[in-house]
């Protein structure tokens, strides 16, 4: 499931009005190449790893989404797919950045919406 995060720690850590996300279940997703280092977030809910070289935010592990991992679509070859299904607080967002995700949530959504968000988002697929 793809998701655009408007909070102030996305907009730091993107450089940007938001960052986005595509949530990639755990066994399709495999570092090939590289040892990603963690910066950003280095506690125990959530650890942003970056590429070594260019310190880029690449993706995002959580025990709070245990089995997915939250990759940086901009940070693949091709990135035009990833059009936002969910965005996330809103009520921190810069008033101008607008996407065209289906639902919005001024903060994060309750864990229990993850379940038919992501069955709702793979039935367009
Ligand atoms: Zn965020």
């Amino acid at each position: 499931m793809t998701m655009a995060c408007h909070c102030t720690g996305c907009q730091k850590m993107s450089a940007s009005a938001f960052s986005l996300t595509a949530i990639i279940p755990e066994a399709g997703f495999e570092v090939l190449a590289g040892d990603p280092v963690i910066g950003g977030l280095h506690g125990q809910d959530a650890q942003h790893h970056h590429c070594d070289w260019c310190k880029s935010w690449v993706f995002t592990r959580s025990p709070h989404a245990a089995g997915f991992v939250n990759v940086r679509p901009t940070m693949l070859g091709v990135a035009e797919w990833c059009t936002p299904f969910v965005e996330t607080f809103t009520s921190e967002g810069l008033g101008w950045a607008k996407t065209s995700a289906k639902h919005s949530y001024p903060a994060f959504p309750p864990m229990e919406a993850f379940g038919p968000l992501m069955a709702e988002y793979a039935a367009t697929r």
